[in-house]
């Protein structure tokens, strides 16, 4: 891990100790090793990704419950972005606050990151009377060139069996 990569998760670190100070919330060693583990995350991942790497890189072990209830507290600490997706809520580091644009696969529900700016730039100028924005998250939902991929073969293979089964038709007759 490189030192670029330490600097936010240390900034997150100090939002968390804050947080949980100004609360008088216990500091327990579980949620900075969560955080830890999360840093090491890259991008986009679920409570179950976050378990396993827990299992792989954690120092110690917690329950899935842990998992959950600490990153909501991350979430209201503003230390993790929470992408509520239908199937299974997504997290991400908040290591800044620019604007960010992310594409949703309605087929394989997929979430992926656009790393172009055109999306993001679309963003900043974007602002709405009488409501202080916090983030701005673009969602675009589509289908992702995977998901293309295969339906276009699939379609091709049904297209396969209908002119099979008109051929095996003309013949028979
Ligand atoms: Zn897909």
């Amino acid at each position: 891990m490189d030192i670029k990569k330490q600097a936010p998760l240390a900034s997150l670190r100090d939002r968390l100790t804050q947080y949980m100070e100004e609360r008088s919330m216990r500091k327990t060693p579980e949620r900075y090793e969560i955080l830890r583990v999360a840093g090491l995350a890259s991008g986009i991942f679920t409570i179950d990704e976050l378990m396993n790497l827990m299992k792989e890189q954690g120092e110690f072990q917690v329950s899935r419950a842990t998992i959950f209830n600490t990153m909501e507290l991350f979430v209201d600490a503003g230390i993790v972005i929470k992408h509520p997706l239908a199937t299974a809520a997504h997290y991400e580091m908040r290591t800044d606050c620019n604007p960010k644009a992310y594409v949703i696969c309605r087929q394989c529900n997929t979430i992926t990151k656009v790393s172009t700016s055109t999306a993001r730039l679309a963003l900043v100028n974007l602002h709405v009377r009488y409501f202080g924005i916090e983030d701005k998250l673009l969602y675009m939902h589509g289908l992702c060139r995977k998901c293309q991929a295969k339906n276009r073969q699939e379609a091709r293979k049904k297209n396969l069996n209908k002119q099979d089964k008109n051929n095996n038709g003309k013949r028979k007759s």
